[in-house]
């Protein structure tokens, strides 16, 4: 669910290298244009030995134009500076946003190979820009005259979010602070790198071969016939054979009745990065939070959490524990609730064994030993679920299919804000399936183009995001160039004659992929440094809100058609959903709030030999005890394989998505309480001003341009079952 901001290439220039010849630059499809509609990424011709000449292009071009800003003679301006910086680095920004996605949905080891070459040279690229004194000096002066400038608001924006960044990044640090504040970067982003390498690797590695047809006993048979066919391509056919991606391994939890087969799937998914072989993650860990500490010391900050909370709506560590704390008591007395509750259903099937064996064997015994285990949580959460409102996930399957799921959300979008989804098949692609739509608004211009990308494969990472090619925008020259965005999920496929049927929690994802979606298309502003830019604790609200509409059930009717017979959702299964809607929130808040306070721990240390002397599974043991996390739940990623904190761009910021959620609720309830799900005026109040224009000013001020008032943590609490 991670809303990847693809560029850390708008990072810039300042490196001395060898350009490529003028004629590779024929052969490069990066070097000219594409010559395709909306200038869409040629995946038809781009080739892995593209990537790394078109990078030191990208690079040498921004060097020039930075160059260009540096040498003007005349008084810096906001033409001449900021507008200017503001449109450097476009060769880079193309490449870049296509390689940083390439290599987390089509990931191979020559990918990997230049990446590693990549990332020092971009860092450095990045690091030459933010400390280059001449461009801050006039960055400076044209901040420091904003006021007699005759600016307008939005200008005047741009340049303190550009002062302020260049502060962040190390503009006016001293010379030897610099330096070390570049190796520092540099060491970073490599070992980001390897943390994701690695839990690619200890994804894929990980297979659980059944040959024994008992041992698939309460699998539901779509999972039994992906299993075989996960065998067949793996050579082992006749076999059954299980993997960590969620559309395997979440079945495999929730039914099956070998219960040291569950434990089995479960420890090899918790524990990647944790087992003490080449692509172990704890040593990573450890360097990566040295280096974090020491680059906020660069900049005064007690501890890495304070350096990045700073230009987050939240602002600093307190007020995020305090946020934290306090959602996570409520959880956790919640999830007690659920553990005694199934613990009664697992005493009841205890006895019921003790029984049949006294019946049927003759023998008598006291299965005294017994308990609901970690691994036992999906699988005893289901059969409470039955048990409480008759419900099971495979009933609605049927119902939601992919197309109908996805044809659902386009047209709530349509009822929404008037936007239409046109297939295209004349876009290239980069792996056969990936599906291409041309959005266009209410009066039928061309917002982008959409890629859908669904199901797993073992160059793709877990999980689901979305992503750009290249972000709206206008260029140089003021040509707008709508948004190109990829939304990359791993759901359950199709498995022989049987559409791809998907669960309540890939239904969700989906709406709230293409939720971020719709944040990049509305996006509106002349400026990439506001266009669309929001504070991180801000980013998952546009995503969030969209999973409100998606388990409405005046929406789910319009979507929610069995796959066969064509036949709406019956009302008895839409109750049904309804009323276990806070089924299981006690688990899934406590996971997620233990895993965003394990985040925040990390990076509020504020001494150097601890975390040297760090133990990672004793640290996150610790930490767990202390806030007293009941033991049949682990956080929802351990350190090992907690990709968003160490390899991707959410370091003190996994707590954004509960932030954002308080946000999502109080917005939604405000559609709900106005009486109609899809009001027009606030639908286009919510459009301006929390998706087109959220960058114009900060988070909360937009926010209640659309709401009239600071949200109320009410709703989201309602929602979580916790008051
Ligand atoms: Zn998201």
């Amino acid at each position: 669910m991670k809303f990847k901001n693809s560029l850390i290439v708008l990072a810039m220039s300042m490196i001395g290298l060898t350009s490529c010849n003028s004629e590779s630059h024929d052969k490069n499809p990066f070097l000219s244009d594409y010559g395709t509609y909306l200038e869409a990424p040629a995946f038809d011709k781009i080739k892995n030995e593209h990537y790394l000449p078109a990078f030191i292009e990208g690079m040498k071009q921004q060097k020039a134009e930075i160059e260009a800003i540096c040498n003007n003679t005349e008084t810096p301006t906001f033409e001449n500076t900021i507008w200017a910086y503001d449109k450097s680095g476009e060769l880079l920004g193309k490449v870049g946003g296509v390689f940083f996605n390439m290599m987390e949905c089509m990931n191979n080891d020559e990918m990997q190979k230049i990446a590693e070459e990549v990332m020092p040279l971009m860092t450095a690229h990045g690091d030459d820009i933010a400390m280059n004194p001449v461009l801050f000096k006039k960055i400076k002066y044209v901040y420091d005259h904003r006021a007699e400038m005759n600016l307008d608001d939005q200008q005047n924006r741009v340049v303190e979010k550009y002062y302020n960044d260049f502060i962040r990044r190390g503009a006016n640090l001293n010379e030897e602070d610099q330096t070390k504040l570049r190796e520092i970067n540099e060491k970073l982003s490599i070992l980001s790198l390897q943390f994701g390498n690695n839990l690619l690797k200890e994804n894929s590695n990980f297979k659980l071969v059944i040959d024994n047809e008992k041992d698939l006993a309460g699998l539901p048979q779509s999972s039994i016939d992906a299993a075989a066919e996960q065998a067949k391509k793996d050579g082992m056919e006749g076999k059954w054979v299980f993997t960590l991606s969620k559309p395997s391994l979440i079945p495999f939890l929730t039914y099956a009745e070998n219960s040291m087969l569950r434990k089995k799937m479960y420890d090899a998914y918790y524990n990647r990065g944790d087992n003490n072989n080449e692509y172990d993650n704890k040593a990573i860990i450890k360097e990566m939070l040295a280096l974090r500490l020491q680059k906020a010391q660069l900049f005064g900050y007690d501890n890495y959490a304070n350096y990045v909370l700073a230009v987050n709506m939240a602002k600093d560590d307190k007020t995020v524990d305090k946020f934290l704390s306090d959602i996570f008591k409520a959880a956790n007395e919640l999830a007690k609730k659920e553990l005694d509750e199934m613990s009664h259903i697992q005493y009841l099937e205890v006895l019921a064994e003790e029984k049949r064996l006294s019946e049927q064997e003759g023998m008598v015994v006291s299965l005294c030993d017994y308990n609901v285990e970690r691994y036992d949580w999906w699988y005893y959460s289901e059969k409470l679920r039955k048990a409480k409102y008759d419900f099971d996930e495979n009933q609605i399957r049927p119902y939601l299919s992919l197309d109908n799921v996805r044809n659902g959300m386009f047209m709530a979008a349509n009822k929404l804000y008037g936007v239409t989804f046109e297939k295209r098949t004349d876009i290239p692609v980069y792996f056969e399936g990936v599906e291409t739509y041309e959005v266009k608004d209410f009066d039928g211009s061309t917002l982008g183009l959409l890629y859908l990308d669904f199901y797993p494969r073992e160059s793709k990472s877990s999980g689901a995001w979305c992503t750009s090619f290249r972000e709206g925008g206008y260029d140089i020259n003021n040509v707008w160039h709508p948004a190109l965005i990829q939304l990359v999920m791993n759901f359950t496929p199709a498995s022989g004659d049987t559409p791809a049927l998907l669960d309540w929690d890939e239904t969700e994802t989906m709406w709230h992929e293409f939720g971020h979606s719709l944040h990049a298309f509305f996006s509106k502003g002349r400026y990439s440094r506001t266009c669309g830019n929001v504070p991180h604790d801000y980013v998952e609200l546009p995503s969030q809100i969209m999973e409100n509409w998606a388990g409405e059930p005046e929406v789910i009717r319009m979507y929610a058609k069995h796959y066969q017979t064509g036949e709406v959702m019956p009302d008895s299964l839409i109750e049904k959903i309804e009323n276990s809607a806070l089924f299981n929130q006690g688990f899934n808040t406590t996971e997620l709030i233990a895993a965003s306070i394990l985040d925040m721990r990390y990076h509020e240390l504020t001494n150097l030999d601890e975390i040297n002397n760090l133990d990672v599974d004793e640290f996150e043991k610790a930490q767990m005890k202390a806030i007293g996390l009941i033991p049949e739940i682990q956080p929802r990623y351990r350190s090992t394989n907690f990709g968003h904190v160490f390899s991707g761009g959410y370091s003190a910021g996994y707590y954004a998505y509960t932030w954002a959620e308080v946000l999502d609720k109080d917005a939604f309830n405000f559609f709900k309480e106005s009486g109609d799900l899809f009001n027009p005026e606030l639908a286009k109040s919510f459009r301006i001003n929390c998706l087109q224009e959220c960058g114009n000013d900060e988070g909360m001020v937009q926010y209640k341009k659309f709401r009239g008032q600071e949200p109320s943590i009410e709703p989201y609490l309602k929602a979580r079952g916790l008051k």
